[in-house]
């Protein structure tokens, strides 16, 4: 099947998954990103590469940092963006996903970035609309989050400089989270090692060894000497039925606590795709300690999402 991602001479048409990209694709968003990092540090935070373009945010689904930091990106590329919290709006009155694209198409819309509890949404509205508009995934159900997991590995790049030598151990809710799959995508296309991922059996997908990982249920074995740790969130809005005994339960064998971290390497950077609960997946010690990286993975979306956008625009 053509992989609708990409246009006949390889050049992105729409952001959907990471997975099937090219590594030269990745490293090109990576090496685009770093360009625009002084763009954001300047004081006139503004480049010309979007402009008289139409961004749709088209949110079907709550995020904070996601949306805020997409419509940062597309204004510091000079684009007009229109954020649309579609929860609250017309598909409450009963209008198909499809129709509400096809309005917003017909008020010359150029980018859709689409958040959606569906996975394959995004997919859905990309093989819709006309060949000069395009699509970018912010998260779709558990599927995918790719310009997560791009910020997630500029992230680890600029701490780590390499992937070849990486031990990357990702905690917690690998089962309901699109985070942990792109995640995973980026790393073993990148050529990472070792890829571990660690929690208890009941929320770890069967088979996610196939994606190229190591399985621990064991924090002790699972952090040994990693590099770098990635915590998420249990992702309860997901869950169908109880998973786990209790919350509290969870934090004693799995969440992360200066004790755990020191298995890690002791150089080790933390992260997490936020939002993050404090004395569940990590400790506040953890989070607010030297080792985490979390707030300058927010810093650093913001620069991937502008290489994304302005990719896709053909910059
Ligand atoms: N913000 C991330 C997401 O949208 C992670 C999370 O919600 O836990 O998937």
């Amino acid at each position: 099947m053509r992989n609708p991602q990409l246009n006949g001479d390889g050049s992105l048409q729409h952001l959907l998954t990471i997975e099937g990209l090219p590594r030269e694709v990745l490293v090109h968003i990576l090496d685009t990103a770093a360009s625009f990092i002084g763009v954001t540090e300047r004081e006139v935070k503004k480049v010309p590469l979007l402009r008289g373009k139409l961004v749709f945010n088209l949110f079907f689904e709550a995020s904070t940092r996601t949306r805020t930091t997409f419509e940062i990106a597309a204004k510091r590329l000079s684009a007009d963006v229109i954020n649309l919290n579609i929860t609250v709006s017309s598909s409450t009155k009963g209008e198909t996903l499809l129709d509400t694209v096809d309005n917003l198409s017909a008020m010359h819309a150029d980018m859709f970035v689409v958040r959606h509890s569906s996975s394959g949404a995004a997919h859905l509205i990309a093989n819709h609309v006309a060949s000069h508009v395009h699509v970018i995934n912010a998260g779709d159900g558990r599927h995918a989050h790719p310009t997560q997991g791009l910020l997630d590995i500029y992230t680890i790049r600029h701490y780590k400089k390499d992937f070849s030598a990486l031990s990357v151990a990702i905690v917690g809710d690998v089962l309901h989270s699109r985070v942990a799959r792109s995640l995973i995508h980026a790393l073993t296309t990148l050529g990472a090692p070792d890829v571990r991922v660690i929690g208890p059996r009941t929320l770890l997908p069967t088979g996610v060894e196939q994606l190229g990982v190591s399985v621990h249920h064991d924090m002790r074995e699972g952090l040994a000497d990693c590099d770098v740790v990635v915590m998420l969130r249990l992702q309860n809005e997901r869950m169908k039925g109880p998973l786990l005994p209790s919350a509290q339960e969870f934090f004693k064998s799995y969440g992360l606590t200066p004790q755990k971290l020191a298995l890690a390497k002791p150089d080790a950077i933390v992260m997490h795709p936020g939002p993050m609960n404090r004395g569940v997946e990590i400790d506040s010690s953890v989070a607010d300690g030297p080792h985490s990286v979390i707030l300058p993975q927010v810093t650093f979306g913001i620069a991937v999402r502008m290489a994304v956008m302005s990719i896709l625009a053909g910059n």
